[in-house]
């Protein structure tokens, strides 16, 4: 079976964690395609100082390096604005049920998140029903567990798997936790580099930098 990855974030800006991580993922698990999808409106946290399409754009930069194509697809990687062109907060699983739709049930969907996701599943909007949709691929973050207790540990069992290969064998319905190298890069960091003057070169494609330089982001008064 055909499978997609989805790897979303504010990407506020964009850095080599997630690119690395999202590299990592579609090579583990053996993903056709790797959508890293900027939330245009994250319901969970403050509202990113920098638009939802200057967040877009470094992501398309970092993916291609030069060109800003629509829908280029380089590595398996590819910038995914679906978030963009809907209104309201941006709830995880109203694109999953839109992706759904769009491809049909022949398409496995790996929905990746971080362990501190999982913990703080049961807050996002019609949590239960994400595994509807896609499977779950959770990496696993140091100092994060699993929940043994309360209801994502409930909802958890008898959906958990450790095995990536079974994954491309149904389209949605299991969790998966993978460790991966996970790169010590935050955007906060790189936002309060930024504001301060300070250099971000190797945090950051350098495509992105002479973006953020041209368009004057994330000086102080925009952070
Ligand atoms: P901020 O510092 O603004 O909170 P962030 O660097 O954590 O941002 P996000 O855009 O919020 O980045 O994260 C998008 C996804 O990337 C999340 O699933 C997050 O767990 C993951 N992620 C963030 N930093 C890293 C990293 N260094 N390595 C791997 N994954 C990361």
């Amino acid at each position: 079976m055909k499978t997609l990855g989805i790897f979303g974030g504010t990407f506020d800006p964009v850095h080599i964690g997630h690119l690395r991580t999202a590299v990592e993922l579609r090579e583990h698990l053996g993903l056709d395609e790797m959508h890293l999808m900027p939330s245009a409106r994250p319901p969970h946290r403050e509202q990113p100082g920098v638009s939802a399409e200057h967040r877009l754009a470094m992501l398309r930069l970092a993916i291609d390096g030069e060109k800003q194509c629509d829908s280029l697809i380089r590595d398996g990687l590819l910038a995914d604005d679906r978030e963009l062109r809907r209104e309201g907060l941006s709830y995880t699983v109203e694109t999953l049920a839109q992706l759904r739709d769009e491809l049909g049930g022949e398409v496995a969907l790996c929905l990746c998140i971080g362990m501190d996701s999982l913990v703080n599943l049961h807050t996002w909007q019609r949590w239960q029903e994400l595994t509807d949709y896609a499977h779950i691929v959770v990496a696993a973050r140091p100092g994060w567990h699993v929940p043994e207790t309360g209801p994502v540990a409930q909802w958890l069992a008898g959906r958990y798997t450790d095995a990536p290969q079974l994954l491309s064998t149904s389209p949605s319905g299991r969790v998966l936790v993978d460790a991966m190298t996970l790169l010590p890069v935050s955007a906060t960091q790189i936002r309060e580099n930024l504001a301060t003057g300070h250099s971000v070169r190797y945090l950051v494609p350098d495509a992105v930098i002479e973006y953020i330089h041209q368009n004057g982001l994330y000086k102080q008064e925009n952070t």
